[in-house]
């Protein structure tokens, strides 16, 4: 069956029973996976995630689907040439995926800054520790906004990427304010 017509992995919740009408994956992640990966810029441009905890789920189902690209993509900007994509890929490839569950989103935090707590399964099959985990983790996500032509675009901020900025400078994220009031804070 064609991957469109699958449930989307974000739609699988290995905690919870209760998901009446799980959506396919071309009613959920796809458009915006397409959206973004598409070669043509003014595709390129079309459907962007209107809240971080859509973005969270896009994400999410790139990994499953082995995107990295789509990953790189929707990191902030400034981050995006010191992220290992090659790694991200192999990650991505090596995990046996299970679901997410969100498990809290504050979609307005400050400014421009969203958080998401959720929770990504995978199952483990090795001697020790057989069975599901999940990487329990709480997300911070910034609105930037382009001057030029006044569009919004949310993206993940990475909190492992190495930064060379001190707390006095201007934000990565181009919002003019200083990086300890703006990005700083959550990363
Ligand atoms: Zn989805
Ligand atoms: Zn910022």
């Amino acid at each position: 069956m064609s991957i469109s017509l699958q449930t989307c992995p974000c739609q699988m919740n290995p905690s919870s029973d209760d998901i009446s009408a799980p959506l396919l994956y071309q009613d959920c992640c796809q458009p915006y996976h397409d959206s973004l990966l598409s070669e043509e810029t003014d595709k390129a441009d079309g459907i962007k995630t209107e809240t971080a905890e859509r973005l969270m789920r896009t994400r999410y189902s790139a990994f499953v689907l082995v995107k990295p690209n789509y990953i790189v993509k929707t990191t902030l900007p400034a981050q995006q040439n010191l992220l290992d994509i090659q790694a991200i890929e192999s990650w991505a490839k090596e995990t046996n995926w299970a679901g997410l569950e969100i498990v809290a989103h504050t979609p307005k935090l400050g400014k421009r800054h969203a958080q998401v707590e959720f929770k990504a399964y995978f199952n483990v099959s090795d001697n020790e520790n057989d069975g599901l985990q999940a990487h329990h983790e709480l997300s911070a996500f910034v609105k930037v906004t382009d001057k030029t032509n006044n569009n919004a675009q949310w993206y993940f901020l990475d909190p492992t990427v190495e930064m060379t900025i001190t707390q006095k400078q201007p934000c990565i994220c181009g919002s003019g304010e200083k990086f300890k009031r703006c990005c700083g804070m959550y990363i």
